[in-house]
């Protein structure tokens, strides 16, 4: 262990997104990985053994050797990143936080929570203002939780901001094409999944409906105004097995051209690119010229996961302007996300080694 590391445990170790964490932290520099917790079905064992790795060739060895620990606080760390379901987030993560640890969550749990920040670093990195606020509100000292949003809304949301400050947004219709690991592991059977479209996800909607808003909204004297816009989505699970994409038309309040609105995107230059933290991308938009570009398998891994894809921009019928959007759901839309919201909150002082 390196000193100059901060510890990191990742709760929720052995699901889809808990090993893309492991994947993407082992040789962090600014990270060590400390611990790793699951179920108490998992709890005792080693990981190598309770773990279906699905996220590349092979389980570091070293990862594999290490004993799963009970999700609970006590855990040798000084951060931790949650992928825990939902209903098991909601109080275990204010255990954490209140034990004085800082929590970077991907769950939904705390998303909507006035004094949580809804967190991209690329959107609102001002949201992390909310943190002072939380501890004063629910008497924690130096522990926290911070958000990332559900993994539809992250690369929505990082391509509407450039127009929202350019042009001012007023209407949003989006329909997604979300892959089978956006469900974990297992997720959808395969007899549900394999030549089909199923065009319900329970639950998402209503998180497209309010996280861009709540991250394009203003803080104003601690209180959060969401954004004053409106969004209509539409999602569907396809047989993909990594990726989401969004086809998306969008009202703006001031008129724009195609060529603006690229350029808007071009000319974004976001704090954690600034501040070169160690996950951002460079550039964190990237605006395709082909006229059937991003595909899911093709750009997914842009930027190593983290980078957004655009394309198709043009003129739209109904609204001003449609274009399409692509992300990595658990690169992008979740462990990623949830990494750079840490380096953003260690680079601004608010992440102390716990004694
Ligand atoms: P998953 O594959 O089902 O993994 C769930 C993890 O939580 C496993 O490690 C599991 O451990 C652990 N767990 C289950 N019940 C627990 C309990 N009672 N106490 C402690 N640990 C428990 O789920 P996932 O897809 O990784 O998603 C994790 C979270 O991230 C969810 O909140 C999800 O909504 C969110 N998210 C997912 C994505 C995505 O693309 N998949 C994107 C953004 C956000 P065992 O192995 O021991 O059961």
């Amino acid at each position: 262990m390196r000193a100059d590391k901060l510890r990191v445990g990742v709760l929720g170790a052995t699901g889809m997104v808990g090993q893309r964490f492991i994947e993407m932290l082992v040789d962090h520099p600014w990270f060590e990985l400390s611990a790793l917790t699951a179920s108490g079905a998992s709890a005792g064992k080693r990981y190598g053994e309770v773990c279906r790795w699905q996220v590349s060739a092979d389980m570091p060895a070293h990862i594999a050797e290490r004993v799963v620990q009970d999700t609970a606080p006590g855990i040798e760390c000084d951060l931790v990143f949650s992928a825990l379901p939902a209903e098991q987030a909601g109080p275990l993560e204010e255990a954490f936080a209140a034990a004085g640890y800082a929590v970077f969550s991907n769950a939904s749990a705390h998303r909507q929570d006035a004094d949580v920040p809804l967190l991209i670093p690329e959107v609102n990195p001002d949201h992390l203002a909310l943190i002072e606020t939380q501890r004063a509100q629910r008497g924690w000292s130096s522990g926290f939780i911070v958000t990332n949003p559900n993994c539809t809304a992250v690369m929505l949301t990082m391509a509407l901001a450039p127009l929202h400050a350019a042009f001012g947004l007023s209407k949003v219709v989006v329909t997604s094409m979300q892959g089978l690991s956006g469900a974990g592991y297992p997720g959808v059977p395969s007899l549900d999944a394999l030549d089909n479209v199923i065009p319900y996800i329970g639950g998402e909607e209503d998180k497209l409906v309010n996280e861009p808003r709540k991250m394009l909204g203003r803080l104003v004297d601690g209180r959060l105004h969401f954004a004053d816009f409106v969004v209509s989505p539409h999602c569907n699970r396809v047989p993909a097995r990594e990726g989401h994409l969004e086809t998306v038309s969008v009202g703006l309040q001031r008129p724009a051209t195609p060529e603006q609105v690229i350029e808007a995107w071009r000319a974004w230059q976001p704090l954690p690119q600034q501040l070169q933290l160690p996950t951002a991308p460079r550039p964190p938009l990237i605006v395709r010229p082909e006229p059937d570009r991003p595909q899911t398998r093709v750009d997914r891994d842009a930027g190593r996961g983290m980078a957004v894809s655009i394309g198709r921009v043009r003129r739209c019928e109904v609204l001003d302007i449609k274009f399409v959007v692509l992300g990595h759901n658990t690169i992008r839309g979740a462990a990623g996300a949830s990494i750079l919201n840490a380096e953003l909150a260690v680079r601004q002082g608010l992440v102390k080694p716990r004694t």
